[in-house]
């Protein structure tokens, strides 16, 4: 048996995929021998046409055939003779390299379509990136598993994943992931999640002690991982499967109840997203609007920037989509644990305390920050979107952020173009500064998102992805609890709506200590939703002042939690 750390419930039993993705590298090179090259280029193109071919068949048979669409269309292109012509032409024109002629006339086209806007060029553009790299890997000999097209039941086992590999996944053939790197509050964790796959992060070395097509059982609850179990583990683990998708099937009964406690306090419970296509999740489980939605997503997986149409038309759709309720949008939170290749920041020495989100953004308004304030203006008109700024640690990050939203907004005035005249715009409480200067903030700003996930690391000084120093990470410390107590406090004495988007909403053993300090809004999964709202509506909050007063007594995370699961299990 293994043990990581536990990163999305449930269980998962199935065969070992091993993952291995290489990043490509596209260098430029002369070519003395221009026919010899368009024959490699030939080549590779005809073999990229063979494997999206067996692919797309296999992808019908398996999923059906729409899915395997997407696939033909890719084949379409592989076959185009212009876009095949013009890269024979960069070829034998500037005699570069087949990998760098790919690289240039495919990313023209990708950036082409994309910036058309509407939703079947942005389609075209990501497909048009897709075969580009799968040519060019035929090109440098990378072999990759298609992430997205494994056999059912495979349990993924990487070294990591980054968050668009996650995305990529087909979660009805994927039964589980397990990988060696990674903590709770990691992107991929919080995808895997989203998808609702059961995962194991943090298993130090599981990539060199099992093999490809292994069997594996995980339980994403425990954090454990059985390779090649018994038959009695096996028996054991396939009754708690069946277990946990009964509970499941069994929270259902909370679709359409309203999220008010015992002693009628009404509880707002959104969820959060990374993409568009996530909404439909907030709505099959009745989430009451987005209390964050993490746009960096959009700037993922891609080599340029979206332009500000793309942007604009995501949002739009989840404003569209969710009709009326509240959206919070976070502007980009990038730097951390997410990197984006073509935005060419340089390595930081301590990256979570360095150049990122509100930081990076401000210096770079023209470019990044303008058009993005620019595309959520926009979409605002067509639902209620609220934007959210991230990382914020001084009032004046805040102010600048403030004044160019309001320098945009003259601007539409000007074009006549229509925006929410009255949108919110409000900070997320993720830095310890943030929460300290609580009160000075909650004058100024519309609403609080506490990010849990970053507030308890920079509170502990404890990186949320080192699995070494994880003892330290917990929400339950006294020092995060007294922090989010704080920040509650005072946004509630301002009268401004106080959320919290951090992992810690969606726990039930901090569920009721929120309640009790006033928490209004409550934001995770949108797959935790129905568990949450069954706590909720289950507690009076007035009753929960005295167990939330009890805690705030104890100095050790041991005693709050030795206290709360006493509590939890009397409840
Ligand atoms: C947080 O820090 O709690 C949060 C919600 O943001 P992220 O996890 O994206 O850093
Ligand atoms: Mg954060």
């Amino acid at each position: 048996m293994f043990k990581g750390t536990s990163a999305s419930a449930g269980i998962g039993i199935g065969k070992a995929v091993i993952v291995e993705e290489t990043e490509l590298k596209i260098k430029k090179d002369t070519i003395t021998d221009v026919d010899a090259e368009k024959a490699r280029f030939q080549r590779a193109v005809n073999q990229a046409m063979e494997e999206t071919d067996a692919l797309a068949k296999d992808l019908a048979t398996r999923v059906g055939e729409k899915e395997a669409e997407i696939l033909n269309g890719h084949l379409l292109l592989l076959s185009d003779p212009m876009l095949v012509g013009e890269i024979e032409t960069s070829i034998s024109g500037e005699m570069v390299n087949s990998e760098f002629a790919i690289e240039t006339v495919c990313n023209t086209y990708a950036d082409m379509f994309a910036s058309m806007g509407d939703e079947l060029m942005q389609q075209r553009a990501t497909d048009m990136r897709d075969i580009k790299t799968r040519i060019q890997k035929i090109l440098l000999g990378v072999s990759s598993v298609d992430i997205g097209a494994l056999p059912a039941g495979s349990v993924i086992v990487a070294r990591d994943l980054t968050p668009s590999m996650t995305a990529g996944i087909n979660p009805a053939n994927v039964t589980g992931i397990v990988t060696e790197l990674g903590g709770k509050t990691s992107h991929s964790a919080i995808l895997a999640r989203a998808l609702e796959i059961p995962a194991v992060v943090a298993l130090d070395g599981i990539m060199s002690q099992i093999k490809d097509g292994t069997d594996l059982i995980l339980d994403g609850s425990e954090g454990v991982v059985f390779a090649d179990p018994d038959q009695a583990v096996r028996e054991e683990y396939t009754a708690k499967r069946d277990a946990f998708l009964k509970e499941k099937k069994e929270l259902e009964q909370y679709i359409g109840k309203p999220t008010v406690t015992k002693d009628g306090v009404t509880i707002e419970l959104v969820a959060n997203i990374g993409k568009p296509e996530d909404v439909d999740k907030v709505l099959h489980y009745d989430g009451e609007g987005v209390g964050l939605f993490r746009t960096e997503f959009l700037f993922m997986d891609r080599n340029s920037m979206p332009t500000e149409e793309e942007q604009f038309e995501a949002y739009r759709k989840v404003a569209s989509a969710m009709n009326g309720k509240p959206v919070i949008i976070r502007t980009l939170d990038i730097g951390g644990d997410k990197e984006i290749p073509y935005m060419g920041l340089e390595k930081d020495e301590n990256p979570f305390l360095g150049y990122r989100a509100i930081r990076f953004c401000l210096d770079r308004k023209d470019d990044v920050y303008r058009p993005q304030l620019r595309a959520l203006l926009r979409a605002s008109a067509f639902g209620n979107i609220r934007i959210m700024v991230p990382m914020v640690t001084c009032l004046e990050e805040y102010r600048e952020a403030k004044a160019l939203i309001e320098e945009i907004k003259k601007e539409l005035d000007e074009a006549s173009i229509s925006y929410k005249k009255d949108i919110q715009v409000g900070i997320m409480v993720e830095t310890a500064a943030a929460s300290l200067m609580a009160d000075a903030f909650a004058k100024e700003v519309d609403f609080f998102s506490i990010g849990t996930n970053d507030l308890t690391q920079y509170t502990m000084s404890v990186d949320r992805g080192n699995d070494k120093v994880s003892y330290l990470y917990s929400p339950l410390n006294p020092a995060v609890l007294r922090s989010i107590s704080h920040v509650i406090e005072c946004g509630r004495k301002e009268g401004i709506m106080v959320g919290m988007c951090g992992e810690a909403a969606s726990d039930p053993m901090l569920i009721p200590l929120l309640l009790a300090f006033g928490l209004n809004e409550f934001s995770m999964s949108a797959s935790a939703i129905l568990n949450a709202r069954k706590l909720i509506t289950g507690y009076s909050t007035q009753e929960l002042k005295e167990v939330a007063k009890q805690v705030m007594t104890f100095v050790t995370v041991k005693e709050v939690e030795d206290y709360m699961k006493d509590f939890i299990s009397r409840s």
